[in-house]
């Protein structure tokens, strides 16, 4: 599990008594040696990184957060709220095109409309039938 401080993602390393060992996850690119200790909620750097920081990180955590809360709470075009939410986060959405997310987005939307209580999906297809019939009249 990743975690994300100052612009810098982080991987653990160890987790030993309270704390938990952090170091940079573009150690291997980079070769850098960022280094950092988390105490309960206290994160603190250890070690310097040898690479500027990147501060739209943060704003693609919340971006991808908020398209999994948008996937799993209303039905629509995965395209459509993604492009929707992109606006939002400008920076984010140049880093993290509909490529990456796609996926993900279509098996939340997936597992929300199996929430759904059946009655539902059955009225919509009766609807369907409905206005078909209508049609051919
Ligand atoms: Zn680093």
């Amino acid at each position: 599990m990743a975690e994300i401080h100052d612009g810098y993602r982080y991987i653990i390393q160890r987790r030993r008594n309270n704390n938990i060992f952090f170091m940079c996850a573009a150690r291997i690119p980079t070769l850098s040696t960022g280094r950092g200790i988390k105490t309960g909620n206290i994160f603190r750097l250890t070690r310097q990184h040898n690479h500027a920081p990147n501060h739209s990180l943060e704003e693609v955590v919340a971006f991808s957060r908020h398209l999994r809360r948008v996937c799993t709470s209303q039905i629509a075009n995965t395209f459509d709220i993604y492009e929707s939410l992109s606006q939002m986060y400008p920076q984010a959405s140049r880093t993290m095109t509909w490529r990456s997310p796609q996926l993900n987005m279509r098996r939340w939307q997936r597992n929300f409309m199996n929430t759904l209580p059946r009655i539902l999906s059955l009225t919509h297809l009766k609807l369907c039938f409905q206005t078909e019939s209508n049609l051919k009249i």
